[in-house]
């Protein structure tokens, strides 16, 4: 172990044992542990008051079974989850993901680190998140809806729109979250915004869907101004191709950068005048089709067949947009030899530790995912404070918020990095903002 804290290197230990082969919540659990070891040495009442121990162990974990039934007549069984982490500063939100790599661990990690991105939005929300190992890859509308019909019987148990609000994470869009919608409604026969991310028709707010990627570029925008540029004129890879992706790519675009690379978990397609965006939201938003289709229609571009290789091509600008641990240390070297000057995470966790470690001491510019992709869950709460009134704002407005989160996400980041003299280092910065709103709350409730 390697705290200066015996105290930190003892919880880290006994947290490993307690949570065996979740390695990718030890993860996020150590690299938070390691940025607040300044902040625990300066104020002890946290060690005395057990806040860190209080806090890495979640305040309820519910984990059920999914059965349904599949076109052919079969009956399948799913898990589901549902880790309620942290509700002091707010009622229990964070998104629900489903793919087949979900399990308890990954479910832990999101929720982990869901607790620091949603205080530092500077909203009122706790951190929780959930899931389950069903893949909607390649099932019809029908199977999916009965799974999450089936998931959302068990789920309206445990949650509400002043308890806990889920919305959606990888697997989970707008068809999902209708029919989960739908199910809670007919159990509970109320309509509440128990959920966010719903339709415009019915309680969704305006640029929900393209918050998390503008909200990544509005930061990205941030730390740019920093070494006096902008997206214009940048080359940008995104890897990944679904909601924060594609909206990151959007807004990239819109203040003058070239995105030329997009990805997913099959391969990747490098076009170098620039991806064809409204191709890609033809064949991902619509047809859930694949990215090498993009071919059929711009045969000059480029598919390689591993999408972990994306981090080959030049760029200045780099946005990891897929999954956890997408970015290794080779890629990072990658990066850097081929100039790039920043990157910035719109998934969760997407680069390794050691990637981390390399950009921080080559001087890039790095915004980790709990500040830079915070723009999703802030626009969730923008929902459901419209949900509250009744009422929904106009695109400008809230989008204008957005905005506004984001750039104080970014400040308060840096002013907490340079608080604790480690100036430019945005990772420890956002866990320790975000730790400390946290931490004296649970400070005011008493030992809960
Ligand atoms: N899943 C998203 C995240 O990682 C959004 C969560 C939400 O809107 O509640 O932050």
């Amino acid at each position: 172990m390697c705290f200066r804290l015996p105290y930190l290197n003892e919880l880290m230990q006994r947290l490993t044992e307690r949570n065996r082969g979740e390695t990718e919540f030890h993860q996020a659990v150590r690299e938070v542990l390691e940025s607040i070891e300044p902040v625990l040495e300066k104020h002890p009442e946290y060690i005395e008051k057990g806040v860190v121990e209080r806090m890495v162990e979640p305040e309820r974990i519910i984990k059920f079974r999914v059965p349904w039934v599949d076109d052919a007549g079969f009956v399948r069984v799913n898990r589901g989850f549902r880790v309620q982490f942290s509700s002091a500063i707010g009622p229990y939100k964070g998104g629900l993901r489903f793919h087949p790599s979900v399990y308890e661990g990954i479910v832990k990690f999101l929720g982990f680190e869901q607790i620091f991105k949603n205080s530092l939005t500077g909203l009122p929300i706790g951190g929780a998140k959930g899931g389950s190992d069903f893949d909607p890859k390649g099932k019809s509308d029908g199977e999916v809806m009965r799974f999450c019909q089936s998931f959302m019987t068990e789920l309206s148990k445990h949650i509400g729109s002043n308890t806990d609000i889920p919305a959606g994470d990888i697997g989970v869009g707008a068809r999902e979250i209708g029919f989960m919608f739908g199910q809670y409604k007919r159990i509970r026969n109320g309509f509440t915004g128990v959920l966010t991310g719903k339709g415009l028709n019915y309680g969704g707010s305006l640029v929900r869907t393209e918050a998390t990627g503008y909200g990544l570029c509005y930061f990205t925008e941030e730390m740019l101004k920093e070494k006096g540029t902008d997206f214009n004129g940048k080359t940008v890879v995104i890897s990944g191709s679904g909601n924060v992706a594609i909206y990151a790519a959007e807004k990239a675009s819109q203040l003058g950068a070239t995105v030329v690379a997009m990805s997913d978990s099959d391969g990747y397609i490098y076009h170098k005048s620039g991806i064809d965006l409204e191709l890609i939201k033809k064949i991902k938003e619509q047809r859930r089709g694949r990215i090498y289709e993009y071919r059929d229609i711009h045969p000059e571009a480029e598919y390689v067949a591993d999408c972990s290789r994306i981090w080959e091509i030049r760029c200045d600008i780099a946005l990891p947009c897929a999954t956890q641990n997408e970015l290794d240390k080779k890629s990072a070297e990658l990066l850097i030899k081929n100039g790039c000057i920043a990157v910035a995470e719109g998934a969760n966790m997407p680069s390794t530790p050691e990637a981390v470690e390399c950009f921080l001491s080559n001087g890039i510019l790095f915004g980790p995912a709990k500040a830079a992709n915070a723009g999703g869950v802030a626009t969730s709460a923008l929902e459901m404070t419209q949900n509250s009134m009744r009422y929904s704002w106009d695109f400008d407005k809230v989008d204008a918020m957005l905005k506004d989160i984001m750039v104080n996400i970014y400040r308060s980041s840096s002013e907490a990095a340079e608080e604790y003299g480690m100036k430019g280092n945005l990772v420890a910065g956002a866990n320790i903002a975000g730790f400390i709103k946290v931490a004296d709350t649970m400070l005011s409730h008493g030992v809960v």
